[in-house]
């Protein structure tokens, strides 16, 4: 199989593989797509990923067959353009570009103008009949192979650029003259020799290896893996190589470069979007180093910019770039994220890739392109992240409240964050680990900044356009952004900063507003998010084509309120001991925990009563009609117990009994191992009366709710922490008895079904006994996980993220389901009870039935329903469909 492929200049592209991303990558395999569709791409060729991972694992050289591959590849180039490479007369000058399956920030980005070298760059200066064009290309590939592929420090290079600006009085670098940049290349070469002990390399072929290399080291870089563990991308896949002719934008005043989206990646909006530059190279527009113009007239009068649009100054080449849009939109059926190079008014396409998008821009592309005809409904639900709902479901801010604005930037990625302000990613990073919001604020950010942008609520950088790094990275995130903020300006010394008028320090509060750009003082109040519209449309869909019912953890009425707002068909997972907590009534908890006696646990459980009856009957009114779940009390007493010495006054005052008495109770219920202590059903076991008035509660409303409304609720009563049949068919018997008692008082009956958690490894085992006593199951995989790795869930932060670094577990095993290990005894589980009684109702109400990988494997084992907490309703929803499809 081939190892190298062409593209462009007639080159055939009749092997599937060329254009499999998995081999050549995302940047690849759309060249050799676009190519092959017609669109004037440069001549190149790519490298697979299939040799990347050969050569990572090798660790040694370059086989002879890839350097004939190469070689032959380049003569392609060659023979399409007419030029040779290191010829000095007339050289052909190529890009190398990393490309994986994926876009990785992170990785080796760019080299251009590769092939320069000090007898080229004269043969380059006469044929293009432009000195200056010439040396301007030859320091930026001196600088940026020193940068990328030497791994020289960049700040030397801008250093020495620097002192020739001020020493000319030359404000831009479209000042300098070809002798400047002459000059610039003979000190660009010193600082090389002096930094790396050894001259510039001057052999094009060596220069060509040396970049290959260098995209396949990066492939193991930190910033790499960083992005990876952030982005779930393994390790093994590995980067393809891209080779490509060089075209110039900046051959004078007729070449430009640029980037831009089919659509608003922003906001969705059905508008060319983009930036581009006259007269310059590709990593300028990204850099942020010149401010680009507009591509379209519209958008620049809607910014009041002066300078031309695209549209306005280079009428024919937009008007061919407009149409390739179209092209590439319908070829696609998604929106596209381009780079061209106009060189001498001529338009070649560089790049084109499903663009990244906004939560907001995702929805309202995927819903108006089904509008269209361009996809269906099953496609428009896959193109949403489910996880990147998350930042529509997330409050904005108040438009009503007052803002004190200090400066205004562009809105380079929706959604409002407060937060103190620090400087460095190393620090938002330590600041966030500690509980803190943090608004990382940088000058321009880089791929070295990513963990630190990922720590921070917001982003705010004051160079950079909406298609700089961090707009781009902050979009993907999901974080809110605002990019090229002029008014910003720091003075990382004494880490303090100006905005607009103000003078600021690290620490003091600010809050982003993504949508509008506006940077403001202090931290501004914030409203619920509108859930009509193309996120109503979208969920309309996705419950269409769902299997899986969804649910919501939820213990108060404002919680079940908005789970139902979300979208939730019920409540899998209310938990009771939240109710006991309630300042009014602790002590009353206290003083049945504290008890000595039957009698009197149930004195202090006839005062809980009735606030645990108001508690369901709230309840019940807001899920009206639904199933509600309601676990009884789990956890072990003494979490309940005062802490300290004045607590214990403070209940001795209130109950009349000796703090003495009260201590030496409370040290009696001390345990060592609480979690695998007296809780759960456990504390039902011995304390039968606690569950006996949880019962009448929740039966007493029931009917209460019925009576007054009609609507009946369908009590689901769950034991939790069973681990045998006998301890579920007592307190069934319990729930049963006091059902019976309460349907006999109030003269009417109500349905309601009793079932159990499903939470340690015995019950997952011996489902097939339980289900003999019980009508559902839920799978409480919080302490599945726990009991199965025996891995304290509360203690678990200290050590698991260096497992999940490591490898050994793929994922945070208490955030996304250990499908390996603890799903066999979810799936186990399930396949059991069902055997035992075939219409079992299977949930799980662990935190991973809000984890998108999770509710897949839930759907795969044919669990009924998902249970999330409310703000994630909505993934669970999307990502349930998702995984019926
Ligand atoms: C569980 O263990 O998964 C569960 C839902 O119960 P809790 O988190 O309350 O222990
Ligand atoms: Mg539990």
């Amino acid at each position: 199989t081939r190892q190298v492929y062409t593209f462009g200049g007639g080159a055939k592209h009749d092997d599937p593989r060329a254009k499999d991303k998995v081999i050549t990558g995302g940047k690849g395999s759309n060249l050799a797509e676009m190519a092959g569709i017609g669109l004037p791409v440069p001549p190149g060729f790519t490298i697979t990923t299939e040799e990347c991972v050969k050569y990572l694992a090798e660790g040694g050289d370059f086989s002879d067959a890839l350097r004939a591959d190469v070689a032959e590849a380049l003569t392609h180039i060659e023979k399409t353009v007419g030029k040779s490479f290191g010829d000095t007369a007339d050289p052909l000058l190529v890009s190398v570009r990393s490309g994986a399956r994926v876009s990785m920030p992170g990785m080796m980005d760019t080299v251009l103008n590769l092939g320069l070298n000090d007898e080229t760059v004269e043969g380059l200066a006469k044929v293009s009949g432009d000195d200056r064009f010439a040396w301007d290309s030859y320091r930026r590939f001196i600088q940026m192979y020193s940068d990328v592929v030497l791994g020289l420090d960049h700040g030397r290079f801008e250093e020495a650029l620097e002192i020739v600006k001020e020493d000319n009085g030359f404000m831009n670098d479209v000042e300098l003259s070809a002798d400047d940049w002459r000059g610039i290349v003979t000190q660009y070469k010193a600082i090389v020799s002096e930094e790396q002990g050894k001259p510039f390399p001057q052999d094009v072929h060596e220069q060509l290896w040396g970049a290959i290399r260098a995209v396949f080291d990066s492939w193991d870089s930190d910033r790499a893996k960083v992005y990876r563990r952030l982005n779930d991308i393994p390790g093994d896949w590995g980067t393809a190589v891209n080779v490509q002719a060089m075209v110039f934008g900046n051959m004078g005043e007729t070449s430009a470069t640029g980037v831009a989206f089919t659509r608003d990646p922003a906001t969705g909006d059905k508008a060319y979007y983009g930036e581009y530059l006259v007269n310059a190279q590709g990593e300028d527009v990204v850099a942020g180093i010149r401010t680009p113009q507009y591509l379209t007239k519209a958008a620049r009068e809607a910014s009041g910019a002066t300078a031309p649009s695209m549209e306005e100054a280079m009428p024919k080449a937009y008007g061919e770039l407009a149409a390739v849009f179209e092209l590439l939109e319908k070829h696609y059926a998604d929106m596209q994220d381009i780079e061209f190079t106009v060189q001498q008014g001529k338009l070649w396409m560089l790049q084109t890739r499903s663009g990244k998008r906004t939560a907001k821009a995702a929805l309202k592309m995927a819903v108006e392109m089904v509008g269209e005809g361009l996809i269906d409904e099953a496609t428009a639900i896959k193109r949403v992240d489910p996880m990147a709902l998350d930042q529509l479901l997330h409050p904005t801010l108040d438009p009503e409240a007052p803002r004190d604005i200090l400066a205004k930037g562009l809105p380079a990625s929706p959604g409002a964050a407060s937060g103190q302000i620090v400087l460095d990613a190393d620090t938002a990073e330590k600041r966030n680990e500690l509980g803190e919001a943090v608004i990382l604020v940088r000058v321009e950010t880089s791929p070295e900044d990513i963990h630190g942008m990922h720590a921070a609520k917001g982003i705010l950088t004051a160079r950079g356009g909406m298609t700089s790094h961090a707009a781009v990275v902050a979009r993907g995130m999901g974080r809110p952004c605002v990019s090229g903020a002029s008014g910003v300006s720091i003075d990382m010394k004494t880490r303090t900063l100006r905005i607009g008028y103000r003078e600021l320090k690290e620490g003091d509060v600010i809050t982003l507003d993504g949508a509008t750009g506006e940077i403001m003082a202090g931290e501004v109040p914030t409203i619920e998010p509108e859930l009509a519209g193309d996120f109503g449309t979208l969920m309309e869909w996705a419950d269409k084509h769902r299997r899986m019912k969804v649910r919501a953890n939820a213990e108060t009425p404002t919680d079940c309120k908005m789970a139902r707002q979300f979208g939730a068909e019920g409540v899998g997972l209310c938990r009771t001991e939240h109710m006991f907590f309630d300042a009014g009534r602790i002590s009353a908890v206290r003083q049945m925990i504290l008890a000595e006696d039957e009698a009197g646990r149930r004195a202090a459980l006839e005062k809980l009563l009735p606030e645990q009856r108001a508690d369901f009957h709230a309840i019940f009114d807001v899920m009206a009609g639904l199933p509600v779940t309601i676990r009884l009390l789990d956890p072990p007493l003494h979490e309940f117990l005062p802490q300290g010495e004045a607590e214990f006054a403070e209940l001795s005052d209130a109950i009349g009994i000796g703090v003495d008495t009260l201590q030496r109770r409370a040290g009696e219920l001390h345990e060592l191992n609480p979690m695998l202590g007296h809780r759960g059903c456990r504390l039902g076991i011995t304390f039968p009366e606690i569950y006996e008035m949880q019962a009448r509660a929740i039966f007493e409303a029931a009917c209460d709710v019925a009576e007054a409304s009609g609507d009946a609720p369908v009590p689901e009563v769950m034991i939790p922490l069973v681990a045998t049949r006998k301890e579920l068919a007592i307190l069934k018997k319990v729930v049963d008895e006091t059902a019976a008692a309460v349907f006999a008082e109030k003269g009417r009956t109500l349905e309601y079904i009793v079932g159990t958690m499903i939470e340690l490894p015995r019950a997952a085992l011996m489902a097939g006994d339980i289900a003999q006593e019980a009508r559902f199951f839920s799978f409480g995989t919080n302490d599945l996980t726990q009991t199965t790795l025996g891995v304290s869930r509360d203690d678990a932060g200290r050590f698991l993220s260096p497992y999940v670094e490591k490898g050994i577990y793929p994922r945070d095993p208490f955030v996304s389901l250990d499908v390996e290990g603890v799903g066999q005894l979810v799936e186990l589980g399930a396949e059991r009870g069902r055997t035992t009684r075939p219409d079992l109702k299977l949930g799980i109400c662990g935190e991973h039935g809000g984890d998108p990988a999770s509710i897949a494997f839930c759907e795969k084992v044919g669990l009924d329903y998902v249970s999330a907490s409310p703000y994630r309703v909505p993934i669970a929803r999307l990502a349930a469909a998702q995984a019926a499809l």
